[in-house]
């Protein structure tokens, strides 16, 4: 009885503890903004049982991945277990579930095994941790207490697998001595019984409860130290993965607030009326903790500190300031300091703006880190309990530029610019067509003055219709469409900038602006079905246009070429002993998952593909998105672009095919830098398939 009365008392601190400190985090909750509303069970529940039951993105790293799966898995186990030792702590019982048969022997055999496994596994990341330097675990946010917080952590889970494992063989020990049944399997502590000194029952029964206490009490003081530490994620992390934002990566959320200005400044007279959940918010984009929406809090509860996303950040690895990881840990760590002085401020004044002279963005978070971001969504992919550090991101860039009018000067000429001529750069919009120069390319508003309705509209985007190198992709592109007798026009004159670099830059209203004048004029022609030259323009196309009421079929033209093939309309012959290795744009692979089609294409174009170390998902940014294209790099070792030639280079590939105008000048740039622009040849994939048709 004076046990159950022990156990009972233990167990009622501790939770009276947990539910404080939970119900603490989970108030600052009420503050933060909406992010998305949660639908879609079905869906959600295969990507939790998929991430954060299978593991997938943790076996990215099969190695590590392994152990670190063992221990999830061994957790889940290990918590059945955990329950019956609860029950028979206040029932005064012994293996209370034992009417379970052949389950309960399943799951004490399984925790038994699970538990050597576990310890092993936390023995060698406490060995990584303490002695290789691992530089993932490095970085200017991981100071002192983070490395002192990951070792308890991983001690005391070291100590619940010890205790689990000594409480077994007590278990087995003192009812093999004493005579009793055992319930249960335990092959682990049999083993271990076979080569332990022969003890007296009552020392075996004194290791059991002395390891039961032990296993127990460790649980409770672990629960109410997790909250408190990075391996909140063992909470966390389930939950997270299962409310996982389900739109594309290269999906930016749309900005409400401005789409109703955008609407009211386009055409006042059909303003609808204002609903309450269209009130503008306070500001505009995020400065500080409260900006953030629940869903980024809970992100940044969430973030186990693994510094998998930085040490997969093009920024980061070329020695810039941001690293992702950081941006997670800071947000957390500000609404730690900042929430309770809402929560005082709210329930004192009801409701009034705090303010202490600090914030996220400023005190935490600098300018600097948030411009050398290029949205290239390898943290996000990367990260395994799929949290979303780009929308953050590009949040307090919105903040900035709304808020403050502060961007980078080159930033300030591309909104200009794109502004007054409808193009990231300053070319008249009567030169659009001059890439086409002495070419058969109908044009949608001569075809509707006719009369005719072409199938497709083909979106040649601002490269294609002004950049030098680029305007010669088009031009293949379109002879390919010409050879192939398919029904197209493109805008000419009347084609603008979708609006792209804006929004990535943090200027939603140009960004809004931009689509709505594109989809009017697109619904003018009656356009269905897109044809795009950029991944860019196919990604704003087909993921956030949508949100603007602009809803089209939208095919990117690596996608069109690969189907032309697969068709048999497209009969290539090889380019011969060619050796082509191929970079995966950001906005083509992470961002929309097309991986296989510019493969498809290219291996029927050549029989020596090779492919870079880092590729498909893994593949490294070339440095030009999220309008990094138009400014310099913030300081850091090394360019981006560099990195990535190197990668190209390293393949012995005599061609690097891109598909996109962005990285194309980006590997031409590192081609040149390197010396390497006659020996290596920086083509498109459009390019290749003119070459192999021989047109
Ligand atoms: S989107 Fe790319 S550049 Fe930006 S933080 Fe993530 S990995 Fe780094
Ligand atoms: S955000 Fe994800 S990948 Fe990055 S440190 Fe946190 S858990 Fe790891």
């Amino acid at each position: 009885m004076t046990k159950q009365i022990i156990f009972a008392i233990s167990l009622i601190i501790t939770l009276g503890v947990f539910a404080y400190t939970i119900n603490r985090l989970a108030s600052y909750f009420r503050f933060t903004r909406p992010a998305f509303p949660v639908r879609n069970f079905g869906r959600r529940f295969g990507i939790m049982m998929e991430v954060a039951f299978g593991q997938t993105k943790i076996f990215r790293r099969p190695v590590i991945g392994f152990f670190h799966a063992m221990v999830f898995w061994g957790f889940c186990v290990i918590l059945l277990g955990s329950v019956e030792m609860v029950i028979d702590g206040l029932a005064g019982t012994e293996k209370a579930l034992k009417f379970l048969g052949p389950v309960h022997d399943f799951i004490m055999a399984s925790g038994d095994i699970f538990a050597l496994i576990v310890a092993v596994a936390i023995i060698i990341f406490l060995f990584r941790r303490l002695f290789l330097h691992i530089s993932r675990f490095e970085g200017i946010e991981m100071k002192k207490r983070s490395h002192r917080d990951a070792n308890i952590s991983l001690s005391l889970i070291l100590l619940l697998m010890l205790s689990l494992m000594s409480m077994n063989l007590g278990y087995m020990g003192y009812r093999e001595t004493a005579g009793g049944q055992i319930d249960g399997i335990y092959p682990f502590a049999g083993m271990l019984l076979s080569v332990f000194p022969a003890l007296s029952a009552e020392t075996f029964n004194t290791i059991y409860e002395v390891s039961w206490w032990a296993h127990i009490l460790t649980i409770f003081f672990f629960a109410n130290y997790l909250p408190y530490s990075k391996h909140f994620h063992v909470f966390m992390s389930v939950p997270n993965v299962f409310l996982t934002r389900l739109e594309p990566l290269g999906k930016l959320d749309n900005m409400e607030s401005i789409t109703r200005e955008v609407k009211l400044m386009m055409n006042p007279e059909t303003a609808y009326a204002a609903s309450p959940s269209d009130v503008p918010p306070q500001r505009f984009g995020v400065k500080d903790a409260e900006d953030a929406t629940w869903k980024n809090y809970f992100d940044s509860l969430s973030c186990t500190e693994c510094g998998r996303c930085t040490s997969v950040c093009p920024a980061n690895i070329t020695g810039k300031k941001l690293s992702p990881r950081k941006v997670m840990m800071d947000l957390r760590a500000r609404m730690k300091e900042k929430g309770p002085l809402i929560v005082r401020s709210r329930s004192l004044s009801g409701g009034k703006e705090v303010n202490d002279n600090r914030s996220l963005l400023g005190d935490y978070i600098s300018e600097e880190e948030l411009w050398a971001c290029t949205t290239c969504n390898a943290c996000a992919r990367e990260c395994p309990i799929n949290i979303n550090h780009p929308s953050l991101i590009v949040d307090m860039r919105r903040y900035l530029v709304l808020e403050e009018a502060s961007a980078p000067g080159e930033l300030k000429s591309v909104f200009n610019n794109i502004e007054n001529n409808g193009a990231p750069w300053q070319y008249s919009a009567e030169d659009r067509m001059n890439w086409a120069k002495d070419m058969e390319v109908p044009v949608m508003s001569d075809l509707f003055a006719r009369g005719e309705k072409p199938e497709y509209l083909f979106w040649v985007g601002c490269a294609g219709a002004f950049d030098d190198r680029y305007k010669k992709v088009v031009r293949a592109f379109a002879k390919i469409l010409n050879h192939l007798k398919v029904s197209y026009a493109v805008l000419g004159r009347e084609e603008t900038c979708t609006g792209d670099p804006a929004r990535r830059a943090g200027n939603e209203m140009l960004f809004q602006m931009q689509a709505m004048h594109v989809i009017s004029t697109l619904k003018g022609y009656d356009v269905k079905k897109i044809i795009t030259a950029c991944p860019h323009c196919f990604n704003t196309f087909k993921n956030e246009y949508p949100d603007l009421d602009g809803n089209f079929e939208v095919t990117g033209y690596v996608q069109l070429l690969s189907r032309f093939i697969k068709e048999g309309k497209l009969d290539v012959s090889q380019l011969k002993g060619t050796k082509i290795t191929f970079h995966d744009p950001c906005y083509l692979g992470r961002a929309n998952e097309i991986y296989d089609e510019p493969r498809h294409v290219l291996n029927s174009l050549t029989n020596n593909f090779t492919e870079m170390d880092r590729n498909r998902s893994f593949a490294l940014c070339c440095g030009a998105g999220g309008a990094q294209m138009f400014k310099e790099a913030e300081k850091g070792d090394k360019e981006i672009f560099i990195e990535r030639t190197e990668d190209a280079l390293k393949t012995g590939a005599s061609v690097i095919a891109t598909a996109c105008p962005f990285c194309m000048t980006m590997l031409t740039d590192g081609l040149k830098y390197k010396n390497k622009e006659e020996e290596v040849k920086n083509l498109d994939i459009a390019e290749l398939v003119v070459q192999g048709l021989g047109i």
